[in-house]
């Protein structure tokens, strides 16, 4: 009778232990590659990560590039020294810090080069086929000359320029605006 129970606890140990087993930690990453063993070890490991970001208070600015539209901020304080819209925009007033109060640029939006540089060999993370001309554009009402780039057609200072928007597909990013020639 006593043989039966100790050879019971046995079969409950082993069994516990397959269980154990059974959780163990696994590795799940990817097995690199070796690229070279002499004079050190290098290894190839490639990496990937999902960003994940908040636009936060500035959300706005890309639902209405999504929509077609350029939306502004302005510092609703009297007594600060620049009441005139920046874009980006900015969530607090960079020179008083009052929170600033959101308006639509009229459409369509025209603005002027005002200076110019091209793209050949872009930065890991930009996402534009190279070369393309980043343009600098200053938009009447503004405090800030924001950056994009060209569509097509070659710039020069002072070239009328119409914002156009990628309501398609959006990229939900400062992509979805830039600039095309404007004749008008
Ligand atoms: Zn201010």
């Amino acid at each position: 009778m006593i043989k039966k129970k100790v050879q019971k606890k046995k079969v409950q140990r082993k069994a516990k232990a397959r269980a154990e087993e059974k959780k163990q930690i696994k590795f799940i990453g990817q097995v690199t590659k070796i690229r070279q063993t002499e004079p050190a070890t290098v290894i190839e490991w490639p990496r990937t990560i999902n960003h994940v970001h908040t636009y936060g208070m500035l959300s706005p600015f890309f639902e209405a590039l999504r929509k077609g539209k350029m939306m502004a901020t302005r510092c609703p304080n009297e007594k600060c020294l620049e009441n005139r819209l920046w874009v980006p925009p900015r969530a607090h007033c960079p020179d008083c810090h009052t929170e600033m109060v959101w308006e639509s640029l009229p459409n369509p939006v025209i603005g002027t080069i005002y200076t110019f540089t091209q793209v050949v060999y872009a930065g890991i993370g930009i996402e534009l086929s190279t070369p393309y001309w980043q343009v600098d554009v200053a938009i009447p009402g503004l405090a800030t000359i924001p950056k994009s780039y060209l569509l097509y057609g070659e710039p020069y200072i002072g070239m009328k320029v119409k914002a156009e928007f990628r309501t398609k597909n959006p990229t939900n990013t400062v992509l979805d605006y830039y600039w095309v020639p404007y004749a008008g």
